[in-house]
């Protein structure tokens, strides 16, 4: 039998813990060793990297997305507005996406978040128009050809406007039909074991765009086959305000009132909770994935990311969509959730560390899973090398601290469960001008349908 190939990951200029200040091994597709400063493998290895020009974090890991979106970026009829107005603008033209949008789209925001250094991205579909029964099968498809680790939730939305909901009748299926998929989707794709390259969850979008039922019968078919269920929630007053409405409850006692208040569940947003209920989340594990940048672009207010923690609450970073981002770079909302979570707490509070912590450990604790995330042995091979000679690093002292203040943009070098997915700041496999070429045409076409 041959032997795993033993890789180490020489002398970092810098890294997130002291422990490994020497590199780290990489044994097949897990690390196997971390080397104190000034240390050397215990054994010998097959192959040097020699770090010393580069930052080596945990691989990011992104815990809510909306790939599609990127085809609908900086949208005209879309710029400056919140959240319903925004949506209303966007719902018809997202009707007509197609098949091959959905796959360009997919490897756009994929190629965008590997060169930010995500090792690992969530995506929530929930548009399936005729035609596009199968956008998840696709999305798993360009995951697997780029190499990403993924946790694709099946979204769906049920309540139309005929109904009292929010999105165009068009634009959500029947609750059976919604069923079915999930089902399939579960039993084709996903993958339970440490070390899982794909995952599937159940998503219903939100409140305002899915019945009580399919909420109730989407947490009963999660249960029974063990995975994890996402929403967005308590995102905007509009929400709140709808839910008071057509349910007479806040949303998270709507939530509660529909079995999701659980640690099996992680939400996206979080922003507008009361403190009973950050407790009550934080009591019963709910994580919530922070996704600043759409919440100041969207004007949604900011989520109370520490009082969750100490409530119990993983929480984690998402770039949300990139309609309302509008990029899909998880570095820089790492820099995003500092900026905006300083606001609300204080500099002394909110670290450098504190957000790169969130930006990995937290949105693995979100997605269900300690075997990404942190480095260690036994962990996946997931993690992003960093270069600080581009301008904006310039004079930069602390190196950790530069990488997030100074915003740096780009991983030079990713690797996923052992596997390099970026060099020398290129996506493998990947020819990106040609597909940005065919990204602007079809989204060219896709304004062209409204
Ligand atoms: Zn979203």
């Amino acid at each position: 039998m041959q032997h795993a190939r033993r890789l180490w990951i020489k002398a970092p200029a810098a890294t997130l813990e002291p422990s490994y200040a020497g590199g780290i091994v990489i044994t097949g597709s897990t690390i196997s060793e971390l080397i104190p400063a000034g240390a050397s493998p215990s054994s010998p290895v097959d192959e040097v990297f020699d770090a010393a020009e580069h930052v080596l974090l945990p691989g990011l890991i992104n815990a809510h997305h909306h790939f599609y979106q990127t085809l609908t970026r900086a949208f005209p009829a879309a710029l400056n507005k919140e959240l319903f107005p925004w949506l209303k603008s966007l719902y018809p033209v997202w009707a007509e996406l197609s098949q091959e949008m959905v796959e360009v789209s997919t490897q756009i925001a994929l190629a965008e978040l590997l060169l930010s250094g995500c090792t690992t991205a969530s995506d929530h579909h929930y548009l399936f128009p005729r035609g596009l029964e199968e956008a998840i099968d696709i999305q798993m498809a360009q995951a697997e050809r780029l190499g990403v680790r993924v946790h694709l939730t099946r979204g769906s939305m049920s309540l139309g406007e005929d109904d009292g909901g929010l999105p165009p009748q068009k634009t959500v299926q029947e609750e059976e039909v919604i069923l079915a998929d999930s089902e399939r989707l579960i039993k084709r794709y996903h993958q339970s074991d440490d070390g899982a390259m794909r995952r599937v969850a159940l998503a219903p979008c939100s409140p305002f765009s899915v019945s009580e039922a399919l909420m109730k019968a989407s947490a009963g078919l999660a249960e029974q086959y063990g995975v994890r269920l996402h929403t967005h929630l308590a995102e905007t007053h509009d929400e709140t305000e709808f839910c008071q409405q057509m349910f007479g409850l806040r949303p998270v006692d709507y939530l509660e009132k529909v079995g999701w208040l659980n640690n099996k569940v992680w939400l996206a947003h979080g922003i507008h909770f009361n403190d009973e209920e950050i407790q009550r989340l934080g009591r019963n594990g709910v994580g919530i994935c922070h996704c600043p940048s759409s919440n100041m672009l969207l004007a949604s207010g900011q989520c109370p990311t520490l009082d969750l923690e100490a409530a119990g609450s993983p929480v984690g970073l998402g770039v949300d969509g990139s309609a309302s981002n509008d990029c899909s770079n998880m570095i820089q909302e790492v820099r995003q959730a500092l900026l905006l979570q300083r606001l609300r707490y204080g500099a002394s509070k909110i670290t450098h560390q504190k957000v790169l912590d969130w930006a990995t450990r937290g949105s693995a604790a979100c997605l269900g899973r300690d075997d990404i995330g942190t480095i260690a042995p036994g962990k996946q091979a997931d993690f992003a090398l960093f270069r600080l000679d581009a301008l904006r690093f310039a004079g930069a002292g602390d190196p950790l601290a530069a990488l997030v203040l100074c915003g740096a943009d780009q991983a030079d070098r990713m690797m996923v469960a052992g596997e390099w997915r970026v060099k020398d700041g290129e996506v493998a496999g990947l020819d990106l001008k040609r597909l940005m070429a065919r990204q602007r045409e079809l989204a060219a076409q896709l304004a062209a349908t409204v």
